[in-house]
C-alpha cells in the first residue's frame, strides 16, 4: 500500500492537488474537513459536534476526529493506499493512524508538507472564501486563528514523522502543475 499524509496550513493547496494525485496513484482521498462539512450539511450529531470548533477555527476534539476518520478507512478494505488531506492534525492523531495502519499491516509510507508563506495563505483563503461558501473561510481573524493552531498543535506531527525519516517539503508556490509536478518527483521517490 501507498499511504501519503498531505501536510501543509490550512490553504496550502492540499485538497487541490490530492484530487490530480488520486486519479494518477489510484489512492483513497480522506479529507477530514469535506468529512466534518458533509456532516454539517446533513446536520447529523457528529456535524453538530464539529460546528463550533469549525466555526472558531478550533480543531475538533482528537477522539471524534479518530473515530470518524476510523470509520472511513474501514470503510475501503479495497483500498490500494489513501491520501491523508488534513490528519493528523495532533500528535495522538498521528499516533491513532499509526496504529490503525499497523493493525493492517501497513504503515504511513510519506508526508509531503505545501510551504506557503502565511500572508499569501491568508490572501489565498479570503479568496476562496469568496465562493466557497465556507464562514471560517470569510474572516480575517479565524483565518490567522487557523495558522495559530497549525503552528502550535499540528507542526509538531512533521517532526514526529522526521524522526524515522518520512518527512518531505515542497515549495507550495507556482502554478498547480509545478506543484503537481514536485509532489509526483517527491511521492516516486519515497
Ligand atoms: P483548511 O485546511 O483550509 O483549514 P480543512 O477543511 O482541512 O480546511 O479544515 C477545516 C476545519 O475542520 C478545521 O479548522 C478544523 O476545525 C476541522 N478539522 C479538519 N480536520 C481536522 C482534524 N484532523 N482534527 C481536528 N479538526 C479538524
Amino acid at each position: 500500500m501507498t499511504n501519503l499524509i498531505l501536510f501543509g496550513p490550512p490553504g496550502s493547496g492540499k485538497g487541490t492537488q490530492a484530487a490530480g494525485l488520486i486519479d494518477k496513484y489510484q489512492l483513497v482521498h480522506i479529507s477530514t474537513g469535506d468529512l466534518f462539512r458533509y456532516e454539517m450539511g446533513n446536520n447529523t450529531p457528529l456535524g453538530l459536534k464539529a460546528k463550533a470548533y469549525m466555526a472558531e477555527g478550533r480543531l475538533v476534539p482528537d477522539e471524534v476526529t479518530i473515530g470518524m476518520l476510523r470509520n472511513k478507512v474501514e470503510a475501503h478494505p479495497e483500498a490500494s493506499g489513501f491520501i491523508f488531506d488534513g490528519f493528523p492534525r495532533t500528535i495522538p492523531q498521528a499516533e491513532a493512524l499509526d496504529q490503525l495502519l499497523a493493525g493492517m499491516n501497513t504503515g504511513i509510507s510519506g508526508l509531503i508538507a505545501l510551504e506557503v508563506d502565511e500572508e499569501e495563505i491568508v490572501k489565498r483563503i479570503l479568496k476562496r472564501g469568496e465562493s466557497s461558501g465556507r464562514p471560517d473561510d470569510n474572516d480575517e481573524a479565524i483565518i490567522r486563528k487557523r495558522i495559530d493552531v497549525y503552528k502550535n498543535e499540528t507542526s509538531p506531527v512533521f517532526d514526529f514523522y522526521a524522526a524515522s525519516g518520512k518527512s518531505h517539503s515542497i515549495p507550495g508556490v507556482g502554478s498547480v502543475a509545478d506543484i503537481f509536478d514536485r509532489l509526483c518527483a517527491t511521492i516516486d521517490g519515497l
